[in-house]
């Protein structure tokens, strides 16, 4: 059957990362019953701006807060909605956020996993190569982190 519909989405999510020993670590989510590992985000509200729904995504799923430090970028992919039978086109904006506080056992339980990883570790889990793209991008910047403004 062909696709009867098209439409988009624009969603906004972070790496949020904090300094741990000697070692950068962000923090991923699990989805699809823990099979798919991946950036924390969510769809933009009407009217809201990008920072502020990383924020609020990130603190939604995976029970931290952050701030943000600078955009990373943003991915595009597609999908099909069954129950629409449309074809999706979504972007997802991405922020390099740095850690506050809060707790990822406080994590949202509509995912099913949230934990930090290192930077290498999180590159090997990321399951879709759009985000490990960014994941890249943020590992660059905490390489430089004297280039990052940390509170
Ligand atoms: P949101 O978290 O923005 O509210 P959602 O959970 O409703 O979104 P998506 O995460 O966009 O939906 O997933 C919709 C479909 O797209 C799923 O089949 C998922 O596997 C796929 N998908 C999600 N992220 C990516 C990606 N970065 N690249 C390719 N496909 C993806």
């Amino acid at each position: 059957m062909k696709p009867a519909a098209f439409k988009t989405q624009v969603s906004s999510g972070g790496v949020i990362f904090r300094k741990q020993g000697n070692n950068m670590e962000i923090a991923l989510v699990a989805v699809k019953g823990g099979t798919v590992w991946c950036l924390p985000k969510g769809l933009i509200d009407k009217g809201e701006v990008p920072e502020k729904t990383a924020i609020r995504e990130v603190a939604e799923e995976t029970g931290l807060k952050g701030r943000i430090v600078e955009k990373l970028g943003d991915i595009t992919y597609w999908y099909y909605v069954k129950e629409e039978n449309a074809r999706c086109k979504k972007t997802v904006h991405f922020f390099l956020m740095e850690y506050e506080g809060g707790d990822i056992s406080n994590h949202d339980h509509e995912v099913d996993d949230a934990s930090w990883f290192t930077v290498d570790e999180a590159m090997e889990k990321a399951s879709y190569k759009g985000e490990r793209d960014v994941i890249g991008k943020a590992r660059e910047k905490l390489i430089n982190e004297k280039d990052i403004k940390l509170a």
